[in-house]
């Protein structure tokens, strides 16, 4: 029988109004994981309202208490992980051992922002007028509309929900409908921890109709939005028009850098990590690796042979290291960049095609896939192709490779291989991204670190660590005049 899952609004878990449904499949078997309510504006209107009305109350609870009920979602979180991490596995296909991080980060992130309701710094300065005192405190936005992919989806919802409740707002969140089980799980942790009614709502649904709902509704006073260059830049518009501030976080197309003095086994293990780590299906997955010509090689020869060894197949077996891609169109998107690459002149190396591991054969498999000989401007090297697949290019040199890592319209993660201290320095100031690495592949950021990129990857904003509060409050100046007269700032007496 199909599990019934349900809208969360107001305090209740309620069907979508008009009672229609839909169904998440598992991409590693295609068993049915979950029923939910295909939601539409009529149900963000109802959310988006009980955001509103729960608004007044939440942004009086002090933070420390708000703090307080954040800790103890985290606690929940790390009581329920195992189960949590196997769902994720089941509706998303990434490997267990890697659902588990999932879980973990959303717990971590959980914790660090329960800690930030004990700080949230403002600032204490002199006035330039005597008997005067000055400062600035945090306030919220709101009612904020919380959109997010399939590819971490308890990491991801956790980075926008808990800085924008500790810091005092309401939310209304649709998560991808690749992926709705691990939201209902992280709202069901925070019910459970004691979270007022209305302070936070989830709308399942898609994204052209509950997505746009919510952007539209008038009391939504702020967007935060993780998934595609495509639907970011449509949001950031509408925003745009509505006045509403919106933060962007959105694809990249990572490169690893490998001179000719690294640690070449260890730079091998970075990449076969960023590369095929979730099937590639990470905004940090490295899709580049720039090889200094003296080793390229040797890369190209090791990093084929480690390709052919990873084992396909469901992620909940310990054995697999590559679960599936997705869904349909995910495939079909990889598949079709294949010949794209053969017909620019790149060399498929190893894979290319439509994996069936036995017993998984209606899955949706893709073989771990290297292209060589790649130029940087070959489509294969520009565009995220999101999916196991990864292109070797040839530099002679770390300006070169530095010119080249930054020659794409993204700028989320690069990393860099090297034994020379100046050399990864000089490259650290070079590379134009959000995330650098030095001696690790292109993923493994932490939580109390700004997440986010530069140029296309995003709009000037980053998630986690103290940035995130910077999206999710107002700054208020405070003036206090204890003169007892009419003191005037700037002018002259
Ligand atoms: P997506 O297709 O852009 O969808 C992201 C979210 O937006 C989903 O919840 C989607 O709903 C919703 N949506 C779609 N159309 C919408 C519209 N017109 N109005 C409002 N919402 C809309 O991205 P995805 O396929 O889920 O995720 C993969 C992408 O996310 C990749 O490009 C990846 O690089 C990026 N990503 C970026 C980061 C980062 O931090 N920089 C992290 C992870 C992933 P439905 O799909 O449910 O309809
Ligand atoms: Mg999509």
């Amino acid at each position: 029988m199909t599990l019934e899952y349900r809208n969360y609004i107001g305090g209740k878990w309620l069907d979508a109004r008009s009672g229609r449904r839909f169904e998440r499949e598992n991409p590693a078997t295609r068993e049915i994981t979950g029923s939910y309510p295909l939601s539409g504006p009529e149900d963000v209107q109802d959310a988006a309202c009980a955001a509103a009305e729960a608004q007044r109350a939440w942004r009086r609870i002090p933070a420390p208490r708000r703090g307080e009920i954040l800790f103890r979602a985290g606690e929940i979180l790390v009581r329920e992980k195992e189960r949590f991490a196997r769902d994720l596995t089941s509706e998303m296909g990434k490997v267990l051992k890697e659902a588990r991080g999932d879980v973990q980060e959303a717990i971590d992130m959980t914790y660090y922002m329960a800690g930030e309701g004990r700080r949230m710094f403002g600032q204490t300065t002199p006035s330039e007028l005597p008997d005067k005192f000055a400062m600035s405190v945090r306030a919220p936005v709101g009612v904020v509309g919380l959109i997010t992919p399939w590819n971490f989806p308890m990491a991801i919802p956790s980075w926008k929900i808990m800085p924008a409740l500790v810091t005092g707002n309401t939310v209304v969140f649709k998560p991808s409908q690749f992926a709705p089980k691990s939201s209902h799980n992280l709202i069901a942790a925070l019910e459970e921890a004691g979270l007022p009614p209305g302070v936070i709502n989830l709308v399942h649904g898609e994204g052209s109709s509950v997505g746009q709902a919510i952007i539209e509704h008038p009391s939504v006073a702020l967007v935060s939005f993780t998934g595609s260059n495509a639907v970011g830049k449509q949001i950031a518009v509408r925003c745009a028009e509505l006045g509403k501030p919106v933060s962007l976080e959105m694809g990249g197309k990572n490169a690893i850098t490998i001179l000719d003095d690294a640690d070449i086994p260890l730079a091998i293990d970075g990449v076969v990590w960023s590369a095929f780590g979730t099937t590639g299906q990470r905004c940090t997955a490295a899709s580049r690796v720039l090889v200094q010509s003296g080793v390229y090689d040797d890369v190209a020869t090791r990093l084929v042979d480690r390709a052919l060894k990873l084992r396909l197949g469901d992620g909940l077996e310990e054995a697999t290291d590559v679960g599936p891609v997705v869904n349909p169109p995910a495939l079909e998107k990889i598949a079709s960049y294949i010949p794209v690459g053969h017909s620019e002149g790149a060399k498929l190396a190893c894979g290319g095609e439509r994996a069936h591991p036995t017993g998984l054969e209606r899955g949706y498999f893709f073989q771990p896939t290297v292209f060589t000989g790649v130029m940087p401007s070959m489509r294969i090297a520009q565009e995220e192709i999101f999916g196991p697949v990864t292109a070797l290019i040839r530099v002679e040199s770390l300006d070169e490779a530095i010119e080249v890592n930054n020659g794409v319209m993204y700028g989320l993660s690069s990393s860099i291989y090297t034994r020379d201290v100046n050399r990864a320095f000089r490259a650290v100031e070079g590379l134009d991204t959000g995330l650098v690495y030095v001696n690790a592949g292109t993923i493994g950021a932490e939580v109390h670190l700004p997440f986010g990129g530069t140029r296309g990857t995003g709009n000037g904003h980053r998630e986690a660590g103290i940035a995130a509060l910077e999206t999710f409050t107002e700054w208020k100046s405070v003036y206090v005049d204890y003169s007892g007269k009419l003191q005037k700032a700037q002018i002259d007496v």
